[in-house]
């Protein structure tokens, strides 16, 4: 990809920012964000410091059980394009943000760490990999690891042209997003197959990271579980239940305003098939019976390959997860402390 690079005034340099103007095809100094004109042709970043704080705690959602993820803001939009990304409704961006300002993410994870363990991942923004050969955030982030054992790190990620690093001793996991080849074809443009994705697990966990598997959204469509179970299969022959950090369960869910976006941008998405009630957190999700049954059917598909492996529910209420798990998890205010 041909990447135009837009760099604010006055930042400083940093690792990052070295990297960035070494790799772009070319780059402009500009006053703010308002003078970013995206180009047609390739990809645009927009570098800069970063405002406010660079390391937050996920916001979730009202009335879900937190699993207590913290996210690094350094790259805010991607470039990839997922029907029901949430950022197509958070940023009217069409150029990519990076906040390069690297040592002010080390000072955050140095105190947060001193009080709490730290679970934090760099994939709630953007995606972890797709710009790592642009930024090598990920190499940083590693190299950080080794000397942090105690932060727990996880890369998510669609894209797998950038090999996962191998571990310096730390608590590094990578994650993909799992979704039958059919949805990746209609609903991911842009991001590595299945197959693709299931090779990048078995090369982190050869590395000696350990992985997590996100089915997440999961869609009701016809076949959804069949193609699940393929996948789990496949996973289960090539990775140790010992290197599943954990396995995370979502039902497809959106916000006010999304379904208009998503019917002008993706005219062929079949995400909104189906019927969707508002919940309390102004959420529109599957009516709750039938998550209730999807995730039962699904954990217990994934009980057959890794009986012991950690399973949770991302942004869902208490009122399914005890009828899922017949039982709340122990860990009362957080999933993972
Ligand atoms: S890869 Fe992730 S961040 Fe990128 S468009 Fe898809 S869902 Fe959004």
């Amino acid at each position: 990809m041909k990447v135009h690079l837009f760099v604010k005034q006055g930042t400083s340099p940093s690792p990052v920012l070295r990297r960035l103007l070494e790799q772009a095809d070319c780059v402009r100094y500009v006053t703010g964000r308002e003078e970013v004109a995206s180009v047609a042709e390739g990809t645009t970043l927009f570098a800069q410091d970063g405002l406010g704080d660079l390391v937050e705690k996920c916001p979730g959602t009202q009335f879900a059980k937190c699993c207590n993820y913290y996210v690094i803001k350094n790259i805010v939009n991607c470039p990839m394009r997922c029907s029901y990304c949430y950022l197509h409704t958070f940023s009217q961006d069409d150029f990519i943000t990076v906040n390069c300002d690297i040592n002010r993410i080390y000072r955050a994870l140095t105190t947060m760490s001193k009080t709490r363990s730290l679970r934090v991942g760099t994939g709630e923004y953007s995606d972890s990999m797709a710009l790592e050969a642009y930024t090598g955030y990920t190499r940083l982030l590693t190299d950080f690891a080794a000397h942090h054992p105690h932060i727990l790190f996880e890369f998510k990620t669609k894209y797998t042209r950038a090999a996962p690093y191998a571990n310096p001793g730390a608590a590094i996991i990578y994650g993909v997003t799992l979704e039958p080849q059919d949805t990746i074809d209609r609903e991911e443009q842009g991001t590595a197959s299945l197959a693709e994705r299931i090779d990048f697990l078995c090369r982190a966990a050869e590395k000696n990271n350990q992985v997590a598997l996100h089915f997440d959204p999961i869609v009701d469509l016809p076949g959804a579980l069949r193609a699940g179970r393929k996948t789990m299969d496949d996973i289960s022959r090539r990775i140790s239940q010992e290197a599943v950090a954990y396995i995370s369960l979502g039902g497809f869910r959106y916000s006010k305003g999304f379904a208009a976006v998503l019917l002008a941008r993706y005219p062929g998405s079949r995400l909104l098939n189906g019927e969707f009630v508002r919940c309390r957190d102004h959420k529109y999700r599957y009516p709750r019976e039938k998550r209730v049954h999807l995730f039962r059917q699904w954990v217990a598909m994934i009980r057959t390959v890794y009986p012991k492996a950690p399973v949770y529910l991302c942004m869902e209420n208490a009122w399914v997860w005890q009828r899922v798990f017949h039982d709340m998890p122990s860990f009362s205010s957080h999933l993972f402390t």
